[in-house]
């Protein structure tokens, strides 16, 4: 009899459902597959802004894992994954011990607040966006001072920081809600950025998209503050590594990114920063049977910034490096080709409140063989569409759209 391959998924976010998805797709029946995740849900991060605006309530952009992927054939675990034995392909987890053949690590990345004193909503003074809890609470901030009759909003991201775009998002929403408002005169909106220059993104930019930002923020007149360097948040301030400080009533800062911490612990496994090198077929550099997908995955940035700027993997790149890695394991088992999970196309849209940005880059680093940038209302109403459509597929097994979500 032929043994099933025990294939063992963390993360059960963008990465790990599309992994384990097309494993079982590709698969059928010679895999056993295990997807372990310490939240019980999945969240449409990508509209968490909206959560901060009070434009959506959290149950609206979740799903509970279980029945879509018992429906599957994927065994489900909710638990924390504490340590990784790659020696002894072991996985540990609260409720004990998970033996593979293949594993996948989709783990994202943890926050890392304390790389700046007093950032963060838990201990420090500024609000975050990374979980609906942390969305949540920032809303309630947020209504608070846009109920005021005047205020000073600064929106920024800390040195190192990759996922920059929820931050632009916020901004001009926040600008839009005001106009609407007819109050927005009595606010100042600052944007503070490690980004050489607006509309960077951490990846030199998509087409004329620093232009672009560089004319929105004009119009709405946002001060943007390029190469900050934020070192210090208090109670109604942030501080800049030269001395300049601004003041604040509400902020929002996205902080810089850690990999999973027993990750971090595995020698060799990952960067310093706990992010896994990877083959282009995306295996671990140093142990074969470790896929990595998504946040989780090192992409180098190929920019020389003075202020540290992350490469940004959106949920678009994630969903592609994790059906690529998929592929690739099951091409393993098979003896077949594998694929280049690296060199990938991104698609994002940006919400603005008002109206939004479609950006699309291939691949998303420069130089580029096609990008697309457009703006209008209709790119926000796609952006609603697709929140939709993407819940959907995950609770009732919708197909994927042929350019790849
Ligand atoms: C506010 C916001 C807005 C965004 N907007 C967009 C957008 O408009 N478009 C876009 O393309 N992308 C957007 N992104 C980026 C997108 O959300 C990410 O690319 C995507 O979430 C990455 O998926 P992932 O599976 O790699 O990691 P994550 O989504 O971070 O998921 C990691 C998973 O691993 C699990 N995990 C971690 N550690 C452990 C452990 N020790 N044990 C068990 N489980 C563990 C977590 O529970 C989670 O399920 C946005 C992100 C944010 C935060």
């Amino acid at each position: 009899m032929v043994q099933r391959q025990r294939i063992v998924i963390v993360g059960g976010s963008f990465g790990g459902i599309n992994a384990a998805c097309e494993l079982r797709r590709q698969l059928g029946q010679q895999a056993d597959i295990t997807l372990i995740s310490k939240e019980s849900t999945f969240t449409f991060t990508p509209s968490l802004p909206w959560l901060v605006m009070g434009w959506r309530k959290p149950h609206s952009l979740q799903v509970p894992l279980v029945k879509p992927l018992k429906r599957r054939g994927i065994r489900f675990v909710h638990d924390n994954v504490d340590a990784l034995d790659p020696e002894k392909y072991l996985i540990s987890a609260g409720a004990g011990r998970f033996p593979y053949d293949m594993l996948l690590l989709a783990t994202g990345a943890e926050l890392d607040y304390a790389a700046v004193p007093g950032l963060g909503p838990e201990t420090g003074h500024t609000q975050s966006i990374f979980n609906v809890a942390e969305a949540g609470k920032a809303h309630i901030a947020l209504a608070e001072v846009l109920g005021r009759d005047r205020g000073r909003i600064v929106i920024g991201a800390a040195p190192g920081a990759s996922c920059i775009g929820p931050a632009y998002e916020l901004v001009m929403m926040i600008d839009t809600v005001l106009k609407r408002a007819r109050k927005r005169h009595r606010f100042t909106l600052t944007y503070l950025t490690p980004e050489p220059f607006i509309g960077h993104f951490g990846i030199g930019g998509v087409g004329n998209s620093p232009r672009m930002v560089q004319d929105e923020f004009a119009f709405r007149s946002i001060e943007a503050v390029a190469n900050a360097r934020i070192v210090q948040a208090e109670p109604n301030r942030l501080i800049l590594a030269d001395g300049r400080e601004y003041g604040f009533d509400f902020s929002l800062v996205i902080p810089a990114f850690l990999g999973s911490a027993f990750v971090r612990a595995v020698s060799g496994l990952a960067n310093p920063k706990g992010f896994i090198p990877v083959t282009p077929g995306l295996a671990s550099a140093k142990y074969p049977n470790i896929y990595a997908a998504g946040v989780a995955v090192a992409i180098p940035s190929p920019f020389p910034t003075t202020v540290p700027v992350g490469v940004p993997k959106t949920g678009h790149m994630t969903e592609l490096m994790a059906r690529a890695a998929a592929h690739n394991i099951a091409a393993e088992f098979r003896g077949r080709p594998m694929i280049d999970g690296l060199s990938l196309p991104s698609l994002c849209i940006a919400d603005a409140g008002d109206t939004a940005f479609y950006m699309s880059a291939d691949p998303f680093l420069p130089p580029r063989n096609k990008t697309i940038i457009r703006r209008g209302k209709w790119a926000r109403y796609l952006k609603l569409l697709f929140e939709r459509y993407y819940l959907a597929r995950i609770r009732y097994r919708l197909p994927a759209l042929a350019f790849g979500w």
